[in-house]
């Protein structure tokens, strides 16, 4: 038996990094998928890599912007018209700003920040905890981030957002694993994202790779961790084999954060 047979399973931010990562994961694991994201391109040719591994997965692709309450709502009434229900969400699309001190910060990149990584998670559970109450079953799983944990130099807006994400983590799981509905979320160290690559480019634009090859080294198991390592821990947050960890914010960072 696969972990997500005939699961119904919405991925925000799907289009690469770890949300593709994870719906290829989901569907090698039988999931049906309802993919969000608001590059068009990259959504579509996530479809296609998706289906050319598993020519028999189901596939739904929505365009949305998640810090626009209206798309969310539209996202997820579309899923519901599609599939007739919602079994595990992984509320993944985020941004990580640019990098500059606090009392620096441009406010309007510190306030888009907020809007998709704060707004954004907190729309998605709005609208999808009905659905999945309605159910009394459900698997919710957010991403913070090691940034949700510790703070991180020059990445305030980030940090607090990733913050805000573990605590209405724990509130959901409060509020709502009566219902059958367990929330958690993880927190990745750096993780080879398209996300991760550009960073690393602000830090050392004359040579990127070395900015990376520093980074590794501070971690324990000397190198930076795969999309598809976080996909197939969110996998079993959203299985039913997930059946008693709620409200909890999980690092997958090769122990790195245990460090000082
Ligand atoms: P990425 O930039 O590689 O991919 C993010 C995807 O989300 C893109 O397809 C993008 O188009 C989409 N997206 C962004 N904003 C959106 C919006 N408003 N509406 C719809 N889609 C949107 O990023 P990633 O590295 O895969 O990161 C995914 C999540 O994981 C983010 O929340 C990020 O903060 C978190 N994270 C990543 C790492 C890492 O090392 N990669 C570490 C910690 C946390």
């Amino acid at each position: 038996m696969k972990k997500l047979e005939n699961k119904i399973i919405v991925i925000t931010g799907a289009g690469m990094g770890l949300g593709l990562a994870t719906a290829i994961e989901a569907a090698k694991e039988g999931a049906k998928l309802s993919l969000i994201d608001y590059n068009a391109k990259a959504l579509e040719d996530a479809k296609t890599s998706i289906l050319k591994a598993y020519p028999e997965a189901k596939v739904l692709t929505l365009v949305a912007d998640v810090s626009k309450e209206e798309a969310v709502k539209a996202y997820v009434d579309e899923t519901v018209k599609t599939y007739g229900r919602i079994d595990g969400f992984y509320n993944n699309a985020g941004i990580e700003g640019k990098q500059a001190l606090l009392a620096d910060y441009d406010l309007d990149v510190f306030k888009k920040v907020i809007d998709i990584n704060l707004m954004g998670v907190y729309y998605g559970m709005r609208y999808i905890i009905p659905v999945m109450q309605k159910q009394n079953y459900g698997r919710i799983v957010n991403v913070a981030s090691v940034g949700g944990i510790r703070g991180v130099m020059n990445q305030t807006p980030y940090v607090a957002t990733k913050h805000a994400v573990s605590g209405i983590t724990k509130n959901a799981a409060l509020e709502y694993s009566r219902y059958g509905i367990l929330t958690n979320a993880i927190a990745p160290g750096a993780i080879l994202t398209p996300m991760v690559a550009e960073a690393f480019r602000e830090i050392n634009p004359a040579d990127p790779k070395k900015a990376e090859t520093e980074y590794a080294q501070f971690n324990p198991t000397k190198r930076l961790g795969l999309p598809e390592e976080v996909g197939k821990l969110v996998v079993f947050l959203m299985s039913e084999d997930c059946s008693y960890v709620s409200g909890q914010t999980i690092a997958i960072d090769g122990g790195q954060s245990n460090s000082y």
